[in-house]
């Protein structure tokens, strides 16, 4: 086990420090991630030249073929965009750890948001344009496109409507208010508008239907974006599976609905797993085949077993103590995320956990040395878990623990973890590294805190238990 925290403590930064090597790899990770956007732009600025490049412009004359040709790119640029959607999350091990789950989940946000913007632009121009070369109305231009027997219309109307949905599903407001199960069977109905999308485009689309060597290039990306989706969602998890043969190998009770399995399986080391990271969890059993869940785990790998531990807060997580028993097949997707000791610049630390965000907090403790400090936010006395655990840790790496416990609802327990209080605990907070995990209500609170306290964003990590 590699011990970042003790070898920080030494020498000052140079490149061949640990210090350096980490900063290095900061400096690695984000040449990659500018690569990779200046990748995606490139690309899809190539599609579209190609098209422009075979005479995709030739036949603007009109008013109405200049809307319509801003129509015809923004549909482009929508198309494009709903492709690199589906490649951020098809679970590309790279670019998981080049971006972490949740930077992944911000942009796959950003880039949903665009590609429906876009794809809104192209049906409102391409209407107009339409409208204004036909010279009649919107509203008969509508009529006549759905109506007349124009080429992949339907698919195209159906294949928006779906991802009108799917990104109106994803919206903070109705988030909230839908089942995970309900939201995540809408989210997948981007798949089919996607398929829907390449009929209207390719075979069926006034443009690129005869324009071969731009048509070729957008069959090739949507042929390479299946087959990443094929190889990385399907085949690695269902090869790891059979190579790993995970089983459940012990449930144990934490404390009132906290319970911890022990996972073990062949060859485990060559998962790479870290402490910090998480694994998409599918327990083969009656009733869960079907759904899988993020857990990370509580405890650093050790290559021989994987432990993850579970609060009961839903459908799922309340039964798990039940329905899952010793024995019991797994399929694990992972490990995801970058919430890992390599994030670490400062030789001083300080990881927050807020509830069972508690779970990294105690792996990452097992792998930190140095001037660490854990403070621990739980709302009872019998929530707080590992207790025995995370003091035997913290005395023999030499860290402070501070359980603060107290509801929110009371004054004495709203001031936790408040900026003063912060600052009273660690007068030296500003310069420290932190790392924040927990529920998103209580993650997004103290982060407002942590920044207020003069912490830089850079040096601030933040898991939210929440997708
Ligand atoms: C990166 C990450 C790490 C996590 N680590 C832990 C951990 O170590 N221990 C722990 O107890 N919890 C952890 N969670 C939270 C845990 O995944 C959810 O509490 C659990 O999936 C809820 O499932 P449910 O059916 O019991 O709840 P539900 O009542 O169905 O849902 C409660 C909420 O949980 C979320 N959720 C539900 N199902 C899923 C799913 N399949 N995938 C993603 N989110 C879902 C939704 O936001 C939903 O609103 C983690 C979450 C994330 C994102």
């Amino acid at each position: 086990m590699t011990d970042a925290g003790f070898a920080l403590a030494g020498p000052a930064p140079g490149s061949g420090t640990p210090l350096g090597r980490l900063a290095a790899s900061r400096a690695y990770r984000r040449a990659t991630a500018w690569l990779l956007w200046l990748f995606i732009l490139g690309n899809g600025a190539g599609s579209i030249a190609l098209w422009v490049d075979a005479g995709g412009l030739d036949a603007t004359r009109s008013a109405g073929d200049i809307v319509t040709t801003i129509g015809r790119v923004t549909g482009m640029a929508g198309a494009y965009l709903a492709l690199v959607q589906v490649v951020l999350l098809a679970r590309l091990p790279w670019i998981e750890r080049l971006a972490g789950f949740d930077r992944l989940t911000v942009w796959h946000r950003w880039n949903g948001k665009s590609a429906l913007y876009l794809v809104v632009a192209h049906v409102i121009f391409t209407t107009v344009g339409y409208s204004l070369n036909d010279q009649i109305s919107v509203w008969a231009e509508v009529q006549a496109l759905l109506t007349t027997n124009y080429p992949g219309m339907w698919t195209a109307t159906i294949g928006t409507a779906l991802f009108v949905v799917v990104a109106c599903s994803s919206y903070a407001i109705a988030r909230r208010r839908l089942r995970y199960e309900v939201w995540y069977c809408i989210h997948f109905t981007a798949y089919a508008s996607i398929a829907l999308a390449w009929f209207h485009q390719i075979p069926t689309g006034s443009d690129l239907a005869t324009l071969t060597v731009a048509s070729d290039y957008w069959t090739s990306l949507y042929i390479a974006t299946l087959a990443l989706l094929v190889v990385f969602r399907v085949l690695v998890p269902l090869a790891r599976t059979l190579a790993h043969g995970l089983r459940v190998s012990e449930v144990v009770q934490e404390g009132p609905g906290v319970v911890s399995l022990t996972i073990t399986g062949r060859y485990l080391g060559a998962l790479h797993a870290q402490a910090g990271q998480f694994f998409l969890w599918r327990f083969l059993t009656r009733g869960h085949w079907l759904e899988s869940h993020p857990f990370s785990l509580s405890a650093a790998p050790d290559g021989r077993s994987l432990r993850i531990t579970v609060k009961g807060m839903g459908n799922f997580t309340r039964k798990i103590a039940q329905d899952v028993r010793p024995g019991t097949r797994v399929v694990a997707e992972g490990p995801f995320g970058a919430f890992t000791t390599a994030l670490r610049r400062r030789d001083r630390v300080v990881l927050i956990a807020g509830g069972i965000g508690i779970t990294p907090v105690r792996a990452l403790l097992e792998e930190m040395g140095g001037d660490v400090v854990v403070l621990y936010r739980a709302m009872r006395d019998e929530d707080v878990v590992f207790r025995d655990e995370l003091d035997r840790i913290a005395a023999a790496r030499g860290a402070r623990i501070e359980y603060l416990v107290g509801d929110h609802a009371t004054p004495e327990g709203a001031r936790l973890l408040s900026t003063e209080h912060l600052c009273e605990l660690l007068p030296d907070i500003a310069e420290r590294e932190v790392y924040l995990c927990g529920p998103p209500a209580m993650t997004d609170a103290i982060e407002q805190n942590v920044r207020a306290a003069g912490v830089p964003r850079r040096a601030l990590h933040v898991e939210r238990f929440a997708i």
